[in-house]
């Protein structure tokens, strides 16, 4: 497969490190497009750990909080993540069994 200089166009030979037309760095581009996706990575990974936070929090603001916990509950069913998804309806869940239980013991 003929590759091209991404900087010139020019045609590149098989596992060139520099352009002979304009001597850009091939290495170096190649380099960058792999902590591009390094960076992409890890920013995938960020917004995972954040919903762990978010859905910890979701099940103690169930517990003391309810109202608290269904808005993170809402929060959570709205991820596009699965396992967000899936907790989130447990949230939901703890939410309302601690709501009907408070109510009982106000009528009681
Ligand atoms: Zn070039």
């Amino acid at each position: 497969m003929t590759k091209y200089c991404p900087s010139c166009g020019e045609e590149l030979i098989d596992n060139a490190r520099f352009c002979k037309s304009c001597g850009i760095n091939l290495d170096t581009l190649e380099e960058n497009r792999f902590s591009h996706q390094e960076n992409t990575r890890q920013f995938i990974e960020v917004t995972e750990k954040s919903h762990t936070a978010a859905i910890v929090i979701g099940y103690i603001l169930a517990i003391l909080v309810p109202l608290l916990g269904l808005i993170v509950a809402i929060y959570l069913l709205t991820r596009d993540e699965p396992k967000a998804k899936r907790h989130g309806k447990y949230v939901l869940i703890v939410t309302v069994i601690v709501w009907i239980l408070s109510i009982i013991s106000i009528f009681r």
